[in-house]
């Protein structure tokens, strides 16, 4: 079931539940997302549904997948984008094809260097992974016209909106569990300016690193 059959159907489905750029959809059809996963379940890689990739953590649902990125490049093009929680790397490639230069970042060290082979081996010399807390950011490389975050904060990363450019998207979710907003931060000339997208489930982001 990892057949373009399989991603066909995943693809018809986002469509239904709201994706409409076809820019998006067109890389959810072509990405291989059983490659992120345990082989076991690789039959399972283009349900719509969120899967373990151990360390307690999730490879995301496409249908988020697909809509935080759909967030992001609505406000205009994405040259650096940063992501905090890169996870398997899944949503990582998703950007790599959308943004010029991807900074990723993620504090379980597993996860972070085995995102790295990954990486190499699909040829996305365009992405550099840090293992690290990614609430703080990746200063050096900011401002960002984009930044992604894959888990879930009680507030605003403050660091965070500090390092997106003007016209930058932050999509973010936030709040405590059971209660988590999906939220997109543009800067404008005046300030932050706040939208709410949806309602989500992500893990918490923790501070530090493992
Ligand atoms: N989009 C990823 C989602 C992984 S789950 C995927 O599809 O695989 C969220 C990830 O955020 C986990 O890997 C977790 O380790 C990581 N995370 C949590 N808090 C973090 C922090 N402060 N900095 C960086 N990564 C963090």
């Amino acid at each position: 079931m990892t057949s373009q059959r399989a991603r066909d159907r995943l693809v018809a489905q986002l469509r239904e539940m709201g994706i409409h750029s076809s820019r998006v959809l067109d890389i959810m059809r072509h990405t291989p997302r059983h490659l992120f996963i345990d082989e076991a379940l690789a039959s399972r890689a283009y349900e719509n549904t969120a899967l373990p990739i151990g360390h307690g953590q999730t490879i995301s649902q496409p249908f988020i997948v697909a809509r935080m990125t759909e967030a992001l490049l609505e406000g205009g093009p994405l040259h650096k984008v940063l992501e905090v929680g890169a996870g398997c790397g899944y949503q990582t490639v998703i950007l790599a094809q959308v943004a010029d230069q991807v900074y990723s970042i993620e504090r379980i060290a597993a996860l972070a260097s085995r995102l790295r082979d990954r990486l190499r081996a699909m040829n996305h010399f365009h992405v550099s992974v840090r293992h690290g807390d990614g609430s703080l950011g990746w200063a050096r490389h900011a401002p960002y016209d984009g930044i992604l975050v894959a888990a879930a904060p009680l507030g605003l990363p403050r660091r965070l909106l500090d390092q997106l450019a003007p016209g930058g998207r932050l999509v973010i979710p936030v709040g405590a569990a059971g209660q988590q907003q999906l939220l997109r931060i543009t800067r404008t000339d005046e300030g932050f300016h706040e939208e709410y997208l949806d309602k989500v489930s992500f893990v918490p982001l923790l501070g530090g690193v493992s």
